[in-house]
């Protein structure tokens, strides 16, 4: 592996305003530009059919990055369930089936788990990050909180799975947490910081 170039611009390969901007908040003081899809005319959709996390993330920065010619940031995340053998997992946005909403999904789950005891509801969020240069160098973050799946969804926040994540530490699902809470807390926040302590350790030379 060749050394790993501190690059000017990095595109942000997702159209999610919010993960735009959790990106944009945590690197808002290092010394490079964030574009993100809405920079770069006709950007490749990409299918997310790879068997793991870090395969998605890796296949949409290389894509991404490959037919821009801009280093490309990209994730992919999901729940995984131990009693449901990590179900939904990779498959986390399609289950339920196309066009089904997040409440079909919880709906999905919690009939799923029925008859689940409440010592056999664990169950983990997973994000990996995966950052592409153009010529294929790549490097990647891995963020993972973990909690319960409780019997009932409870809370309005958050999205997804949020309504039925019991986050242990705090308590309460995380719909039920204020976003900067369950952000410094969750999947994605730590595996956005691992890439934000990265990048400002490559850029002051360490
Ligand atoms: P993607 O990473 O945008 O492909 O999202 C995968 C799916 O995982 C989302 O549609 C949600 O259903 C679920 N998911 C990922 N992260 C979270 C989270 O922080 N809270 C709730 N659901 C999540």
């Amino acid at each position: 592996m060749t050394e790993i170039r501190l690059p000017a611009h990095i595109l942000i390969a997702t159209r999610n305003q919010g993960k735009i901007q959790e990106i944009r908040d945590l690197v808002a003081d290092l010394p490079l530009t964030f574009l993100s899809l809405e920079d770069v005319p006709h950007a490749p959709d990409v299918v997310e059919d790879a068997e793991t996390f870090e395969g998605n993330a890796l296949k949409k920065a290389r894509i991404l990055a490959q037919a821009t010619g801009i280093p490309a940031l990209a994730d992919d995340s999901g729940l995984c369930v131990d009693a449901l053998g990590g179900r939904p997992g990779v498959r986390s946005a399609r289950y339920a089936g196309e066009g089904a909403s997040d409440a079909d999904r919880i709906a999905k789950i919690l009939d799923e788990m029925r008859d689940v005891t409440e010592q056999q509801r664990s169950a983990r969020f997973i994000c990996a990050l995966a950052l592409a240069w153009p010529d294929d160098e790549s490097k990647i973050f891995v963020g993972t909180c973990e909690g319960r799946i409780t019997h009932e969804p409870c809370g309005s926040g958050g999205f997804g799975f949020d309504p039925i994540f019991y986050f242990p530490e705090a308590g309460c699902t995380f719909a039920e947490m204020e976003r900067q809470a369950k952000n410094r807390v969750s999947h994605r926040g730590k595996a956005l910081r691992q890439f934000a302590e990265w990048l400002t350790a490559l850029i002051s030379g360490e």
